[in-house]
C-alpha cells in the first residue's frame, strides 16, 4: 500500500471503479484524505455517494412571490451594504428586484466580500427565505455578483447537494462525480441488466441522480419519488437483504444441538412462580421451542415492550438447554443488569437444582478462576455476565444456547463470532432480546437475518404510567409529591442525566443531588447508585431499595435497562429535554410494574426547543413502546437509533427503512432466490452497495 504522502502516480491502465480516488483530476492526496471521512476511497464509493437533495436554481423568483421557509433564487440590484454591531457583528445587504426589496444577512464575511457589494451591481442569490421583522430576508445565501444583469446566469438543470465533510466543497464533489460517471460507463458489472428491479438500469439511474437532465421530473426528484431514485432504492434494499441473508445462511449452515423438552421445562419453571405466564409469553416460548428442537442454530429476536417479561421467556429456553444436558449463557449490557439477572435466575432455578454462575468482571482472580473452572467443567448450567466478559476467553464444556439481553447494537459480526463458542462442530443457538421495540416493518429490514417473535401483551394488573412534563422551576411541587408517595409506603426514583459522556461527571452530579435531596427531604431514606460505585456497593444499594430499606433512589442512567422494583411508583427524570425518546421510555419502564398507578415526571429546563417539546409530548401521549419507537424514528431518523452507518446493520445511502418499508417484503423473496440461483449477482450487488464481500465470505 502506498502512503498518503506519496505523490500519486497514474495507474498504468485506464481507471476502473476500483481505482483509488487520488488518481482522479482535482483529488490529490490531501483531498483524498478528506474524502476518506465520507467513506470514499475508490471510484466506486464516489459513484455511490449520492446527493442528499437538489436545489432548483433554474427559476428566478420575484421578491413579491417569495414564500416563508422555502429556498429560492432571486436576481436583484444592490442598494446598499453595511456592517452592524448590534449583538453579533453582521453584514446586511439590501437589494431590490424592481418590485420589492430583500435583506441579505451574513455573519461570516471578510472585508473583500463587503467591498464587493457596491450599489447598482447585480446579484444572483440562492438561499432559504424568511419573513422577518424588516420584511423578506435570506441568511447566508449562496450568491454571485455581476456588473450587468446580462452577466447573470440560471442553471439549466437541478443542482445536486451532496453530504459533505470539512475541506470538500459541493463544486468539488460535483466535478468528481462527473469523472466517476465517465469511468462507470466502461464498467461491465454496472451494465448487467437486473430486470427484476425494473427500469431504468443502474447506470442510467446513477446518471440521473448525479446530473439530472434538464427535462427530468424535478418535483419527483425533489421528493425522492423519481423512477431513477425508486429503482436505486430497491437495489440498495435488495443488496442489504442479500448481505443479511447471506450471513444468516452462513450461520444456519452450521449444525446445532437438537434440544427438545421445552414444554416440560416451562412447566417446571411455572410451578415455582406466583403468577402464570401470559399468553404472549407462552406463544413466544412455543416459537423458540421449535427452533431449539432443530439441528440448525436458532437465530431469533424477541421483541417486547419494557416490562413485558422477556426474562422469563429466556429462562424457559435456558432451563430447557440445561435439562437436555447443555449449558446456556446470558449476556447483559451492564454489570448491574447481569447481577440482577443472576439474582432472579438463582431464585427461579436453584430450587430446581440448576447451578447459576455470575461471571462478574470485578471478581478476584482466585474467585474468577473458580467460576471459570465450574464453566469449563460443565458444573455451571447457567452462566451470566456482561458482553465484555464473554469476549474474553471463557471456555464452556457444552454450550448449547446463548441469550443476548437488551441489546440493539449487537451486530451481525458479533452474532457470527458466537458460532465459535460452541462445542466441536456444533454452534450454539442464539436468542436475542431487544432493548427497544421497533415497528415490525422496520424490523424486517434491520433484523433481516433474524426470525422475530413479538410479546405483544403486558402481564395483567399493571396500571399505565401517567407521564407529565414540568419546568425544573417547580422543584418544590415535585419534592412534595415524592413526600406524599413515600408516606403511602411507595418508593421513588430520581434520575440524574447529563449529556457529558463521562461516567465520573455523571456520578458526581448524582452524589450532589443525593446530598441535596437528603437535606430537602429530611424524613426520607435516600439511596444512591451510579456507575462509579464498587459492584458490592451497587449491589447493596439496589438490594436496599428492592427491600424497601431506602425509599428514594437517586440514580444515573445505569438503571436504564432492566432494573425491576415493583413497589417504586414515581420516577423523576432530570434534564428530560436532552434525552432521546427510546431512552426516556426505557427509564420510565422502571415504574408501573406494580398494581398501583405510577407517575413519571419529566423535568426540563425552559425554554424548550421545538424538537424537545414534541418528544415530551409523545411521552405524555403514549405508554406503548412500539409507538414511541415509531415516533422516535420519525423525529430523528433511523440512523441515530442504531448508531451511525453501521455496515450490515443499517448504513443506507438512499433507502429510508421507514419510508420504504413497503418495498422490503417482495425483495426478501427475491434475495433468497438470487442467493440460491445466482450467487454471482448477489455478490455483485453486495460489493456495489455494502462493499467487501470478502469480509462476509471469510467468516
Ligand atoms: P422486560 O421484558 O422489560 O425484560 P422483565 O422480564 O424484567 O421485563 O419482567 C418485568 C417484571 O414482570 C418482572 O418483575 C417479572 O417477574 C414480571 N413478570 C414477568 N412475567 C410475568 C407474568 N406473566 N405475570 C406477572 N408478572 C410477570
Ligand atoms: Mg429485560
Amino acid at each position: 500500500m502506498s502512503k498518503g504522502s506519496d505523490a500519486p502516480r497514474k495507474p498504468a491502465s485506464a481507471p476502473t471503479l476500483a481505482t483509488e480516488v487520488k488518481y482522479l483530476k482535482g483529488a490529490g492526496p490531501a483531498v483524498a484524505q478528506r474524502l476518506r471521512a465520507l467513506g470514499i476511497e475508490q471510484v466506486r464509493e464516489l459513484l455511490f455517494h449520492l446527493p442528499l437533495r437538489y436545489e432548483d436554481r433554474r427559476r428566478i423568483t420575484p421578491v413579491t412571490k417569495l414564500r416563508d421557509g422555502e429556498e429560492a433564487q432571486v436576481w436583484a440590484r444592490v442598494l446598499h451594504a453595511e456592517v452592524r454591531y448590534a449583538g453579533r457583528r453582521s453584514l446586511r445587504v439590501l437589494v431590490d428586484d424592481g418590485e420589492a426589496s430583500l435583506l441579505l444577512r451574513f455573519f461570516h464575511f471578510n472585508e473583500a466580500q463587503r467591498q464587493a457589494f457596491q450599489p447598482d451591481r447585480w446579484i444572483q442569490a440562492y438561499g432559504p427565505v424568511r419573513h422577518g421583522a424588516q420584511g423578506w430576508e435570506m441568511v447566508h445565501p449562496e450568491y454571485r455578483l455581476a456588473d450587468r444583469p446580462e452577466d447573470l446566469r440560471t442553471e439549466d438543470r437541478l443542482t445536486p447537494i451532496y453530504p459533505l465533510t470539512t475541506g470538500i466543497t459541493q463544486a468539488r464533489l460535483r466535478a468528481l462525480a462527473q469523472q466517476a460517471l465517465k469511468i462507470a460507463e466502461g464498467d461491465g458489472g454496472l451494465a448487467t441488466p437486473l430486470p427484476e428491479l425494473g427500469e431504468p438500469g443502474t447506470l442510467a439511474a446513477l446518471r440521473t441522480l448525479h446530473q439530472p437532465p434538464g427535462d427530468a421530473d424535478t418535483d419527483a426528484l425533489l421528493a425522492c419519488a423519481h423512477p431513477a431514485q425508486r429503482r436505486l432504492v430497491r437495489e440498495e434494499l435488495l443488496a442489504h437483504q442479500l448481505s443479511m441473508r447471506l450471513l444468516r445462511n452462513r450461520v444456519k449452515a452450521g449444525a446445532a444441538p437438537k434440544i427438545g423438552g421445552l414444554a416440560a421445562a416451562r412447566k417446571e419453571l411455572q410451578a415455582g412462580l406466583p403468577f402464570s405466564l401470559t399468553g404472549a409469553q407462552q406463544r413466544v416460548i412455543g416459537e423458540i421451542a421449535r427452533d431449539l428442537d432443530s439441528a440448525r442454530p436458532m437465530l431469533r429476536l424477541v421483541q417486547g415492550d419494557v416490562g413485558s417479561g422477556k426474562t422469563l421467556v429466556a429462562a424457559a429456553a435456558m432451563l430447557t438447554a440445561v435439562r437436555a444436558g447443555w449449558q446456556a449463557a446470558l449476556m447483559a449490557p451492564t454489570e448491574l443488569l447481569a447481577e440482577q439477572h443472576a439474582r432472579n435466575f438463582r431464585q427461579w432455578l436453584e430450587p430446581l437444582g440448576v447451578e447459576v454462575q455470575l461471571l462478574a468482571s470485578k471478581l478476584k482472580k482466585s474467585a474468577k478462576d473458580a467460576v471459570l473452572a465450574r464453566i469449563a467443567g460443565g458444573g455451571a448450567g447457567i452462566v451470566i455476565g456482561t458482553h465484555a466478559v464473554f469476549q474474553s476467553a471463557v471456555s464452556f464444556h457444552r454450550l448449547g444456547l446463548v441469550v443476548v439481553d437488551e441489546q440493539h447494537r449487537f451486530g451481525v459480526q458479533q452474532r457470527l463470532a458466537l458460532r465459535d463458542k460452541g462445542r466441536g462442530r456444533l454452534s450454539p443457538h442464539q436468542l436475542i432480546m431487544s432493548a427497544t421495540p421497533i415497528p415490525r416493518t422496520l424490523a424486517q429490514t434491520v433484523y433481516a437475518d433474524l426470525d422475530v417473535s413479538i410479546i405483544d401483551e403486558l402481564p395483567p394488573g399493571r396500571s399505565p404510567v401517567v407521564t407529565g412534563a414540568m419546568s425544573n422551576e417547580k422543584r418544590g411541587e415535585v419534592l412534595a409529591r415524592i413526600g406524599e408517595v413515600c408516606a403511602q409506603g411507595r418508593q421513588a426514583y430520581w434520575v440524574c442525566t447529563l449529556v457529558e459522556e463521562s461516567e465520573q461527571v455523571e456520578a458526581q452530579a448524582a452524589e450532589d443531588t443525593a446530598l441535596q435531596l437528603r437535606a430537602e427531604l429530611p424524613g426520607l431514606r435516600v439511596g444512591l447508585v451510579h456507575g462509579r460505585l464498587k459492584p458490592e456497593e451497587k449491589d447493596l444499594q439496589m438490594r436496599a431499595f428492592k427491600e424497601g430499606l431506602t425509599q428514594l433512589l437517586v440514580a444515573t442512567t445505569v438503571i436504564e435497562v432492566g432494573v425491576d422494583v415493583p413497589n417504586a411508583s414515581i420516577m423523576i427524570i432530570e434534564n428530560a429535554e436532552r434525552l432521546g425518546l427510546s431512552q426516556l421510555h426505557q427509564l420510565r419502564g422502571r415504574v408501573g410494574r406494580g398494581a398501583v398507578e405510577s407517575q413519571c415526571l419529566l423535568l426540563y429546563k425552559p425554554p424548550l426547543s421545538e424538537m424537545a417539546r414534541q418528544r415530551l409530548a409523545v411521552m405524555r401521549e403514549t405508554n406503548d413502546g412500539f409507538r414511541v419507537a415509531q415516533k422516535d424514528l420519525e423525529l430523528r431518523g433511523p440512523g441515530e437509533l442504531f448508531g451511525r452507518r453501521q455496515t450490515g446493520v443499517i448504513g443506507m445511502k438512499l433507502a429510508d427503512p421507514l419510508r420504504d418499508a413497503d418495498l422490503v417484503a417482495p425483495l426478501q423473496a427475491l434475495a433468497d432466490r438470487w442467493l440460491q440461483q445466482q450467487p454471482g449477482r448477489a455478490e455483485l450487488l453486495i460489493g456495489r452497495w455494502i462493499g467487501d464481500v470478502g469480509k462476509y465470505a471469510q467468516v
